[in-house]
């Protein structure tokens, strides 16, 4: 990563002669890069986007001190050296940012180079690049909206984004704390899918890893410790292991390339937490990769020689291997991967791929630009498709766009099934898809009238889930209409949102008898519909919206003889208790907490002490002092405070920027706060007494609940104590770990039930 890092890092202290040197070395490497793409022409016009670049943001620097040119430069090269992509985007993406930072229009570029470059330079432009964090919630969902859309229009402005995005995230240590917490979490939230979605992993890789650098730093130096100690065992084990196949490979006159490469830092992590084990307990940190130089069309059987020979010496598992050479992933992703039981009764994973598959997973779409001869391919047309599926879903502009995104991106991650239709065209799903999944991607009108279907010429209910290789038919009535259920089993973006879609419709329709009834019954009380007694309806009747109001009034769901009791004063009423209601609302559990355990402040919220905010803590991820937090203000329930690695900060932090408040703790030893432990062991007599010990004995902790189980000599225990801070949760956990017989001890985020 660091060899990539075109840019000075360290303390800015170039003179100008240094720093015009070092700007033309980066503009050449970008052409020397460039170098078999450059036609005639195609020079002068790279130069003139660069002299224009240059001069237009020459008195602008970024936040590392650096000129700001170095900014585009580096865009530039990352399209071109990482992505594939050729002249025109180098000019785009130098001049990426002159529409929205400078005097530079899109006239400007129109006149200067051509249409074609100032449309991609539009769609960068309307993608807003700044973090805005005063905007509101609708306008960042509509900025991930125009994203999308954009990417639907020209894949290259996506593209480019993506470089611009990359860099951003590599130079990411001179922003403020805030900043790098919300580009981060925007960065795993809408940027790194897409990257996978377009076949880019190693961007969506990289994106990953140093999004998790900036949001759990602690976790992320773990890991790259744990990764930098083991070095020397894993090279070791990796050449034992690669030695016999390669020597077998040679012998079949295989031109290949074969290594193993370490895991990426986020997906170690994934397995560390999903599977809730350390470091050292993760098997398959590293995969063994085989390259093959070996024409189009012999590189499907020698893929499946390699994999014979390599199964010749290591037992394959047959449940893990997968087939994308047969039929590639929807993202155009092609290989053969098996996992083997290696020396020392190890799994390894081995990965299969021909030179150009390599190349496709490396760079993704681009890649099958470069490939394509004539016709589209098979994966060109699977891309095809996609983006068709996004136009269509982003065309219909009742789309809830927030709702959207977070269906989409359910999508991108899920496995694939194949299924067929009654003609025998294939279409991908992800795994666990239904026959409504089916209907609705075939078309929103098929889903909406969809009534059952046919699978492999048997009937079955819309709910059926679908296997690959399953032939369905479609079983349509003009009678039938979308219910609320539907939503429990279909599982795509697209008849997810076509469902809601048409929910959402008929709700509106029946509000509007809602709102009629309404409207006629506060006449009655000499008032009216205004602004103030919709909202004071509203709060009485505790809907979210006034459209939630009028719906419940329509479908009989509020008692409106309680409009009596309220006082009314011109256009204005008033309910008696509702003052006093807000006042006496039940204490949360961490308020009884805080009456139970002292009084006083303990974060910093804007940098007030918080005796003077009301807030809450978040039950999510249950943060304790010391932990690294943030404030989020709540629409319901005011200021909740949010741990920056709990579950939902990255969906917070990327949807809601402007409602993030910059929190951290203030030092104070009186409050104390619940908190959750898992421990696993060895059982033995005693071993309860000595955890009591160490709780009420040598740290004096107020216990709430210990509960163990025990099984077949192994036990499970859940503590929850009161600490006064992380210091005292850490001191806690380390000194039940010396304890004889105790194997792991974790902390737990959702205490909930517990
Ligand atoms: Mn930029």
């Amino acid at each position: 990563m660091d060899s990539k890092h075109p840019l000075y890092t360290g303390p800015y202290n170039l003179n100008e002669e240094e720093e015009k040197k070092l700007i033309l070395r980066e503009y050449r490497a970008l052409l020397r890069a460039l170098k078999q793409d450059i036609k005639k022409g195609d020079k002068a016009m790279l130069r003139h986007a660069f002299e224009m670049a240059a001069e237009a943001h020459k008195n602008t620097r970024r936040k590392s001190g650096e000129p700001y040119i170095f900014h585009p430069l580096a865009v530039a090269r990352i399209s071109v050296e990482e992505i594939g992509l050729g002249v025109t985007s180098a000019v785009c993406a130098l001049l990426h940012d002159t529409v929205e930072d400078t005097e530079i229009t899109l006239e400007d570029i129109g006149r200067e180079f051509n249409n074609n470059i100032a449309r991609i330079i539009n769609g960068l432009t309307k993608i807003s690049n700044v973090v805005d964090l005063k905007a509101e919630t609708t306008v960042q969902a509509e900025n991930f909206r125009k994203i999308l859309l954009t990417l639907a229009e020209d894949p290259r402005v996506i593209l480019i984004k993506l470089a611009d995005r990359l860099h951003n995230m590599r130079t990411l240590d001179s922003m403020n704390r805030e900043k790098q917490l919300k580009i981060a979490s925007e960065t795993t939230y809408i940027y790194s899918p897409l990257a996978h979605r377009l076949g880019l992993y190693e961007i969506k890789s990289e994106m990953e890893d140093l999004a998790l650098k900036f949001t759990q730093p602690d976790i992320y130096n773990e890991i790259v410790k744990g990764l930098k100690d083991t070095r020397r065992e894993r090279t070791r084990y990796i050449n034992e292991f690669i030695k016999p196949i390669k020597e077998e490979l040679a012998q079949h006159g295989f031109s290949f390339e074969i290594y193993g490469r370490p895991k990426a830092i986020h997906s170690i992590w994934n397995k560390m937490r999903n599977k809730h084990v350390t470091f050292e307990e993760v098997f398959d940190i590293f995969a063994i990769r085989v390259i093959l130089d070996t024409p189009p069309e012999s590189e499907k059987q020698d893929c499946w020689k390699v994999y014979s020979v390599i199964t010749n010496f290591y037992h394959p598992n047959p449940e893990r291997l997968r087939d994308w050479v047969s039929v590639p992933k929807g993202n155009g992703y092609e290989a053969l991967h098996t996992t083997v039981m290696g020396p020392g009764g190890r799994w390894v994973e081995v990965q299969i791929r021909s030179r150009r598959m390599n190349e496709i997973a490396e760079k993704g779409l681009a890649a099958h630009w470069k490939y394509k001869e004539g016709a589209p391919t098979a994966q060109e047309s699977k891309l095809d498709s996609f983006l068709e599926h996004l136009r269509e879903v982003l065309a219909n502009p009742n789309t809830d766009t927030i709702d959207f995104i977070q269906d989409f991106k359910l999508d991108l991650f899920t496995e694939e099934i194949y299924v067929y239709t009654p003609k025998g065209d294939m279409r991908v799903l992800p795994m666990g898809a239904t026959a409504l999944d089916f209907a609705f991607d075939i078309h929103s009108q098929l889903g909406t009238r969809c009534i059952g279907a046919k699978v492999n010429h048997r009937l079955v209910p819309l709910s059926h889930k679908l296997h690959s290789g399953d032939q369905v038919e479609v079983i349509t009535s003009s009678k039938q209409h979308p219910s609320e259920d539907w939503l429990q089993f279909v599982i795509t973006a697209k008849a997810k949102s076509g469902v809601k879609n048409y929910l959402r419709e008929s709700k509106r329709q029946k509000a509007e008898e809602g709102k009629a009834i309404l409207k006629r019954k506060l006449e009655a009380l000499h008032t009216s519909m205004s602004q103030h007694n919709i909202n004071e309806l509203v709060q009485y009747y505790k809907k979210s919206s006034p459209l939630d109001l009028f719906y419940a009034v329509a479908v009989g769901a509020v008692d409106l003889s309680e409009l009596k009791t309220f006082s009314v004063y011109g256009d204005k009423m008033q309910h008696p208790s509702r003052e006093i209601r807000n006042d006496t609302r039940e204490l949360a559990d961490e308020e009884v907490l805080k009456q139970k355990h002292g009084k006083g402040a303990e974060l910093i919220i804007f940098g007030e002490r918080s005796d003077k905010i009301l807030y809450k803590l978040a039950q999510c991820c249950q943060p304790i002092p010391g932990d690294d937090v943030f404030g989020f203000i709540t629409s319901g329930e005011g200021l909740k405070i949010h741990r920056t690695d709990c579950p939902n900060a990255s969906r917070l932090l990327a949807n809601y920027g402007h409602r993030v408040v910059k929190t951290k703790w203030a030092r104070n030893k009186e409050i104390s706060f619940l908190t959750g432990v898992r421990i696993t062991g060895l059982d033995d007599v005693g071993v309860i007494q000595k955890i009591t010990n160490v709780i009420s004995g040598d740290l004096k902790l107020n216990m709430r609940s210990l509960s163990i189980d025990s099984k077949d000599g192994i036990f499970e225990g859940t503590i929850m104590v009161y600490v006064h801070d992380r210091e005292e949760l850490n001191d806690f956990c380390n000194r039940l770990g010396i304890l004889e017989g105790i194997t792991k001890i974790e902390r737990i985020d959702n205490t909930e039930g517990a």
